[in-house]
Formats: C-alpha cells, structure tokens, sequence
C-alpha cells in the first residue's frame, strides 16, 4: 500500500486511510477515487487535521490551487462523514 503525508497533521500513512484532495482546474477539489490526474494532497479523515490544512493557505500551497470558502466546507462535510463511521 502506497504511503502518504497528511498535510494537517504530517503523519504517514497508507494512501487508503486519508482523504485526496485534488487541483481541478485551479480549484481544490475530493478525488473520492484517488486517480484523478493532477496534483493532489492528502488529508486525514480528522477536523484538527483539516483545520490545520486551511491554516495559512498550507492545501493552497500544496495543490497550487484556490481554495474557497465554500470548497472547504464541502471538504469538512465530507470528511465528517467518515469519521462518523
Ligand atoms: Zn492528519
């Protein structure tokens, strides 16, 4: 299993546990599959971790993609979802 880095809280883990968050278009968006192309971050399924990925345009920096407001709720939303589990 490939590993990854989550951006919030810079644990590695296996590519399988964290959420990927993919530039599409210049816009930050959830590659629920983990194959879209283009440059992508990964985050854990976690608040804090995603807090700390806003966090001084950190996701920003590492898709080189907007991330709005509305985006980001879309993200939290999301990963609620699965913590919830
Ligand atoms: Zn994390």
């Amino acid at each position: 299993m490939p590993q990854r880095t989550c951006l919030g809280c810079r644990q590695v883990k296996s590519k399988g546990e964290l959420i990927r968050v993919v530039n599409n278009g210049g816009k930050a968006d959830l590659d629920l599959s983990g194959k879209k192309p283009g440059r992508g971050a990964y985050v854990c399924p976690s608040g804090s971790c995603w807090e700390k990925a806003f966090k001084g345009n950190r996701l920003e920096n590492a898709l080189k993609a907007q991330v709005l407001q509305e985006d980001k709720v879309k993200l939290l939303q999301y990963s609620k979802k699965l913590w919830s589990k």
